[in-house]
């Protein structure tokens, strides 16, 4: 059996700004823009809309800052560029760090991203989602939200 030898190239990507009017690099628009610290990209300059403690993520440029690699790399003041990072690769388990590595709040994101075996509760075996938070983590490993609900009835998770 041979295996087929195609290999995928990338579409080209047609990002294209106008240098007249820069947008935000990650939802489009114009207006109150600033460059991010990170990368220097052109992001909306929104962080005086985010409400404390409402854990919104409206925001283009917390998003970015709080939900990215890059954003996190720069942040804690590493060295060269955040995809080849060991640091930021060991700061995260494999889930969240593919997460906040290819999310839509990235400009530019994981080429490479690694795999990484998905995490089933301990009791039901349904996939969690790290990054959707939701589970709990206890003697039989990690619970899904329903199960949880069963082994904690009192305990309120919203
Ligand atoms: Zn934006
Ligand atoms: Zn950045
Ligand atoms: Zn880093
Ligand atoms: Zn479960």
């Amino acid at each position: 059996m041979k295996k087929p030898a195609t290999r995928k190239t990338k579409p080209a990507k047609s990002q294209e700004l106008n240098p007249d009017a820069p947008r935000c690099g990650l939802c489009g628009k114009k207006g109150k823009l600033v460059r991010t610290e990170c990368c220097g990209q052109w992001i909306c300059d929104d962080e005086d809309n985010y409400v404390l403690f409402s854990y919104a993520r409206n925001s283009c440029h917390r998003n970015h800052r709080r939900y990215t690699l890059c954003g996190f790399h720069h942040g804690e003041g590493h060295p060269g560029d955040w995809q080849t990072c060991p640091k930021c690769r060991e700061s995260f388990p494999a889930e969240i760090y593919v997460s906040y590595g290819t999310n839509e709040y990235n400009f530019v994101t994981l080429e490479n991203p690694p795999t990484y075996e998905p995490t089933h509760c301990g009791a039901c075996g349904v996939v969690i989602k790290l990054s959707d938070g939701g589970y709990s983590q206890g003697p039989k490993g990690i619970l899904c939200e329903k199960c949880t609900r069963k082994v904690f009835p009192i305990s309120k998770l919203d």
